[in-house]
């Protein structure tokens, strides 16, 4: 299948290397043209000019961008040329609610469309073993299977579309409360005066070990938090989970509305842009 990516950041780059891997990349497109550039110079793929441009050369476009309304632009764009019979599948995190507008767009040119939403950090996205949680029918995911496995090390249909984006939001909701967890307890082992590096290493073998522990805890430890997934975008993801909140009985989310809490206070602070392991600042001794 002829495959395209549109959004080449810190997650759509590691897609596209893996996609040219396996020999399915077949041209890409991103808002600021030096990253496309820099990727066509490893791959020696020719980049589209436009979005429009690239969904007319591809059987599969595949989009990384970062919230609701640039996923609507996008899909907006690419139904401008997209061939009949093409899919469309967003990795992006957005609402159900996206998921399905975007379908319904596409579905008027015959285009079926997958809320493909990833999780796996930017280490997932370069190894090509993301996990991945699908919303739409399933002889869609069959035809687009074989090549969404080269950027996921897993692949779950969920049920119809915006149900990925629905499983998604369990997952970040998820993240919130492991980082809490996580920084909470890293601040109160340094003001204990304990050798953290120490800590960290025997702590994640145990009951309490975690991915974010793993990739996150001693970088958060040197107060390095480059890397990794934008505290402003986890953020975007909190505000989603907390509408879809509002229509449930009975539901509560205490540590999304602390997260978001600490994510407006770092960004007030210009830390938008740090990876979400950032909390630790506001927690460290
Ligand atoms: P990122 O590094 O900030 O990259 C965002 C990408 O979206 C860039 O290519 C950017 O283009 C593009 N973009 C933003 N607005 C656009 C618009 N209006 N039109 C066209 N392109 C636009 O973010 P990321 O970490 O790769 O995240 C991408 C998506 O994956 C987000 O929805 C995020 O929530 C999700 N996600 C991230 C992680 C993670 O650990 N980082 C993990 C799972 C899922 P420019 O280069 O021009 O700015």
């Amino acid at each position: 299948m002829k495959t395209g990516v549109i959004g080449l950041g810190a997650m759509g780059s590691g897609m596209a290397l893996n996609l040219h891997k396996a020999g399915h990349l077949q041209t890409l497109w991103n808002r600021t043209p030096g990253k496309a550039k820099a990727l066509a110079g490893q791959t020696n793929v020719i980049p589209a000019e436009s979005p429009a441009d690239l969904a007319a050369e591809c059987d599969l476009v595949i989009i990384c961008v970062s919230r609701d309304e640039d996923v609507l632009e996008m899909v907006e764009q690419i139904a401008l040329s997209v061939n009949s019979g093409a899919i469309v599948a967003d990795t992006s995190t957005v609402s159900s609610e996206t998921a399905k507008l975007a379908a319904a767009i596409l579905a008027k040119k015959d285009v079926a469309f997958l809320d493909c939403p990833v999780s796996g950090g930017v280490e997932g996205a370069k190894s090509g073993t993301l996990a991945m949680m699908v919303g739409g029918d399933p002889e869609t995911l069959a035809r687009a299977e074989a090549v969404l496995a080269s950027i996921a090390g897993s692949i779950t249909l969920i049920g119809p579309t915006g149900s990925g984006q629905a499983c998604k939001a369990v997952n970040q909701i998820m993240c919130a409360g492991v980082n809490q967890g996580v920084t909470e307890a890293l601040a109160f082992g340094e003001a204990m005066g304990l050798d953290m590096a120490k800590v960290v290493d025997v702590v994640a073998k145990g009951a309490a070990g975690n991915w974010f522990l793993d990739h996150r805890g001693k970088t958060m430890l040197a107060d390095d938090n480059k890397i990794g997934f934008k505290l402003s975008l986890h953020h975007k993801d909190l505000t989603i989970c907390k509408a879809m909140a509002k229509d449930l009985d009975n539901i509560s989310l205490p540590l999304v509305n602390q997260t978001l809490e600490h994510y407006e206070l770092l960004m007030d602070q210009g830390y938008g842009n740090e990876d979400i392991s950032a909390v630790y600042r506001l927690k460290r001794p």
